[in-house]
């Protein structure tokens, strides 16, 4: 099998083993594997043996996993519908994987290429998500796990990350890109492999989930998905996964990703909108969706790019917008973290502007769950509790019941 990683701009070659995540200029390097022409779905049980032939790994160990994909694709009902405006709306509720987000998926693709090359150690730097998933699933594989946060990470993600017995180090600086990018250069220097948001073996795992939703539409293709972007893997990985099916010949078209992300830290979406080839740095982003604030994020430019040559839509949205939205979101049955409701007014949006037509259909990449972030609910309304007693709980149940008006 020939792999080896390509820059996703200049087409440069480099080693498929290296370290390094980014090309000396800071492009996106991406995994090219030769004779994905002739690839072709197999027969098996679990989802990446199926699409073996679209993927680099040699070993691909089954004790690795913990269970992630297999996600459910669901209509969104009425009641989000209704919100976003009259689409073909469904939800890809990436909540349900181990760890309670995406990243798992990305970072199962990480450990198949740790356990091939026999490396012991796994680093990661994360506002949170994706320290917790690379904790997890190096406590899986019997690794060591080091994360580096940002000094705003949530409680809850770093306590889980600490269960999974991870080292954490949490770095003081003045803004997280600025932090990113001080150790992703320790990476080269220490020898030690620091997989980001972005890197290309995460992208191969992200792939999986475009495989999945083809197997999930019987091999139709959504018109749009629209994605909450920071660091950009994820929504190049989606985007990977169809072009990679295309090339084999398993769909004739691709879908239109929609590029979301916060008014306060619109480093793409502020690019794209201005048809810029460079990303336009946000510095010290305050925003209550703490998963999606990569203010400058490296390897941005293949995003403009691939948005200007495959008409992508990109969108930002307010911080009452996302905080309305999680209620909506919720008070149709999902809870999600706020940077993933950001994606129902983005869609409303563009809908409303007359950018997506009523009759397409629109994924929403439902990529983590509410209770992940429990210091974000300080900001919505306080929940409907009735204090009662054993004595008038029988009386106050009955008011409560009570049609109202009556
Ligand atoms: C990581 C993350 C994102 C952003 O994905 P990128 O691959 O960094 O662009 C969005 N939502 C949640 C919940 C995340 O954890």
């Amino acid at each position: 099998m020939e792999r080896i990683l390509v820059s996703t701009i200049s087409g440069r070659e480099y080693p498929f083993e290296q370290v390094e995540e980014f090309s000396e200029d800071g492009e996106s390097l991406e995994v090219r594997l030769a004779g994905l022409e002739t690839a072709k779905i197999r027969p098996g049980l679990r989802l990446w043996e199926r699409f073996a032939d679209f993927l680099p790994f040699r070993r691909m160990d089954a004790d690795l996993s913990l269970g992630e994909g297999n996600t459910p694709l669901l209509p969104a009902g009425d009641r989000l519908r209704a919100c976003a405006g009259d689409v073909n709306l469904l939800l890809k509720n990436e909540t349900q994987n181990p760890t309670w987000s995406f990243k798992d998926r990305g970072s199962l693709t990480c450990m198949f290429l740790a356990r091939e090359l026999g490396e012991d150690t796994v680093a990661t730097i994360s506002t949170g998500n994706m320290g917790h998933s690379v904790a997890a699933y190096a406590a899986r594989a019997g690794l060591r796990a080091v994360v580096f946060l940002p000094s705003f990470a949530p409680a809850e993600k770093i306590s889980a990350m600490a269960m999974h017995g991870a080292e954490i180090l949490k770095v003081d600086a003045p803004d997280y890109a600025q932090m990113k990018n001080a150790i992703l250069g320790l990476a080269g220097r220490l020898g030690l492999r620091i997989v980001s948001g972005n890197g290309p073996i995460r992208v191969e795992g992200y792939k999986l989930t475009a495989f999945e939703m083809f197997e999930q539409m019987n091999g139709q293709v959504p018109d749009y998905i629209a994605v909450p972007t920071s660091a950009c893997g994820h929504i190049r990985g989606l985007f990977k996964g169809y072009r990679e099916l295309h090339t084999a010949g398993l769909i004739d078209r691709l879908p239109r990703m929609i590029v979301v992300q916060v008014r306060n830290n619109s480093p793409l979406v502020t690019a794209i909108k201005q048809g810029l080839s460079r990303v336009v740095p946000f510095t010290h982003v305050h925003t209550v969706a703490e998963a999606i604030t990569s203010g400058n994020p490296a390897g941005g430019e293949e995003i403009l790019d691939k948005a200007r040559r495959y008409d992508w839509l990109a969108e930002d949205v307010t911080e009452e917008e996302i905080l309305e939205a999680q209620r909506e979101f919720a008070r149709a049955g999902f809870f999600l973290e706020p940077s993933t409701a950001t994606l129902l007014p983005a869609v409303r949006k563009l809908v409303g502007a007359g950018r997506i037509n009523p009759a397409s259909t629109v994924v929403l990449m439902l990529t983590g769950a509410g209770l992940k972030d429990l210091g974000a609910l300080q900001h919505q309304p306080p929940g409907r509790v009735l204090d009662t007693d054993i004595d008038r709980v029988e009386a106050d149940l009955c008011r409560l019941l009570r049609p109202s008006g009556s």
